[in-house]
């Protein structure tokens, strides 16, 4: 029975594995969530057949650790809330939504340690190490992830901070840590084991708060790659092999992409953790010249005669849905002769791949779509740039304004292109809250409205030019 087990685990790994490969393309993602969904499932089935699992369905077998019944209604409760709330989900809303489920695989992998500390005979040595490692990460991305999705939900303020954060984030952690080698060294006494949960948690909160603007993709994707740790470690401990496959490679991908990340904002891990870009320092700041207003007719002429036109998508596309329309346009476009581009930043929207998820689902061909890299030296040479509902990734004083927050971070150059129009609904600021120079430039023109209805229009104009 143990190798058909094993077999099946590592059928469920091999799926894992390749599934996520499969996710590094629009092409193959779709394919890829639905082979690593198949995994997990195979991988939970599995687990149902692990011998000695004696407590049967009797849900008053005091004496018995395991029982199906409970297992069984908490995998339905959890199967239907999750296929529900995919379904309702908003696209804008999917951070958020990735955030809490994050938190939740930190939960768990804590709550699989706790389990263990109360065990009639609980682990010792390497087990309790890594029981307590585990239990450690997990909380803090538990709890880190509650609040990056209060912060996303706009439950609560983007950013909380007070006098000496990193000192205390170092003690606190120190301490907690100081708890759970107690736990290790003496075994897990009730009073220890509570304390150590409480601060750990807290811990997840106190390092999470001082973030925000700019800075929260890296941290969900950092709490993102804590979870599979956890995970990890405590598959060790219940000696599950698909678990620690998974887990391991939910924290290698989390960890890679943090990276990436960080990388893509010019921002090091350390500054986004302990000197966090909190945006309000800068809004409203003083910008020089004045924001022009364009009529539709006049951008969709403007496009309508251009040689090339790049268009930079960005949140507000997001919240207008206004991706068919814009697919609309650029079809009409094309139709006239004008070449026509997408530059999508790394962190458009409110998560990775925001922008190309959305374009993928409004038709738009994969080759049509450039990344930053690919993109940024083709501005110069375009006509027009077409900003939709984007406003820090094209934002120029991150590469003129040694002062500003975004200093240093790679944006698209928008503003290097002949012309630029924005379409925005007025003189909102972006996430980060600075105020934008792009849209104060003497090449750019404001179309405002919401996406949606601006799009519309402009392809009226369009049709009625053509
Ligand atoms: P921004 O959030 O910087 O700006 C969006 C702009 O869209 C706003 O200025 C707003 O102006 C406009 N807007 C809002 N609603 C509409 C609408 N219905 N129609 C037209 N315009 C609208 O977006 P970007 O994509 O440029 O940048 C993303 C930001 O989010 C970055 O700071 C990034 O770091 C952060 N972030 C990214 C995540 C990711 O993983 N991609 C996750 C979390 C945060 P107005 O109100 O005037 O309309």
């Amino acid at each position: 029975m143990t190798w058909v087990l094993n077999g099946v685990y590592l059928v469920a790994a091999v799926l894992f594995i390749f599934g996520l490969k499969a996710m590094s393309s629009p092409k193959t993602a779709a394919a890829g969530i639905k082979w690593a969904g198949v995994g997990m499932v195979l991988a939970t089935l599995a687990t149902f057949f692990i011998p000695g699992q004696d407590g049967g369905f009797a849900y008053f077998a005091a004496d018995k650790r395991i029982n199906l019944l409970l297992a069984i209604a908490a995998l339905a409760i959890g199967t239907i809330v999750a296929a529900w709330l995919g379904k309702v989900v908003k696209m804008t809303d999917m951070p958020q939504m990735v955030a809490i489920y994050n938190g939740m695989g930190g939960g768990a992998a804590a709550l699989i340690a706790a389990v263990e500390f109360t065990r009639p005979v609980p682990p010792t040595g390497v087990h309790a190490v890594l029981a307590m490692l585990g239990a450690f990460i997990g909380s803090v991305a538990f709890s880190g992830s509650i609040l990056a999705w209060a912060k996303l939900q706009g439950v609560m303020n983007k950013a909380v901070r007070w006098p000496v954060q990193n000192v205390g984030n170092v003690v606190h952690s120190l301490v907690t840590l100081a708890l759970g080698i107690a736990i290790v060294v003496w075994g897990p006494n009730p009073w220890l084991v509570i304390a150590f949960f409480v601060m750990a948690l807290i811990l997840g909160f106190a390092l999470t708060s001082p973030i925000g603007g700019a800075d929260m993709p890296v941290v969900i994707s950092l709490l993102n790659a804590f979870t599979g740790v956890a995970v990890g470690l405590e598959g060790y401990v219940l000696g599950n092999p698909a678990l620690i496959i998974a887990g391991i490679v939910v924290g290698a991908a989390g960890t890679l992409l943090t990276l990436l990340m960080a990388k893509a904002m010019n921002r090091p891990l350390t500054n986004v953790l302990f000197s966090p870009i909190t945006g309000e320092a800068q809004a409203g700041g003083g910008m020089e010249g004045t924001m022009k207003e364009v009529s539709a007719m006049d951008a969709a002429a403007m496009m309508r005669y251009a040689g090339s036109v790049i268009i930079v998508p960005g949140y507000g596309m997001a919240v207008a849905g206004a991706q068919h329309k814009v697919y609309e346009m650029t079809k009409l476009l094309e139709a006239e002769g004008v070449d026509v581009k997408f530059a999508i930043h790394p962190v458009a929207g409110r998560m990775p791949g925001h922008m190309n998820v959305l374009l993928a689902e409004a038709g738009v061909p994969y080759d049509q779509i450039f990344d930053l890299d690919e993109i940024n030296s083709d501005f110069p040479l375009c006509d027009v740039a077409l900003v939709i509902g984007a406003n820090d990734v094209v934002n120029p004083v991150a590469r003129t304004d040694k002062s500003s927050p975004i200093y240093g971070m790679p944006i698209l150059d928008a503003d290097k292109a002949r012309q630029c129009i924005v379409i925005k609904r007025g003189r909102g600021a972006g996430y980060s809250g600075i105020e934008n120079a792009l849209f104060f430039a003497e090449n750019t023109s404001m179309l405002y409205g919401s996406a949606q209805q601006a799009i519309a229009d402009v392809v009226h104009n369009i049709k009625e030019l053509s």
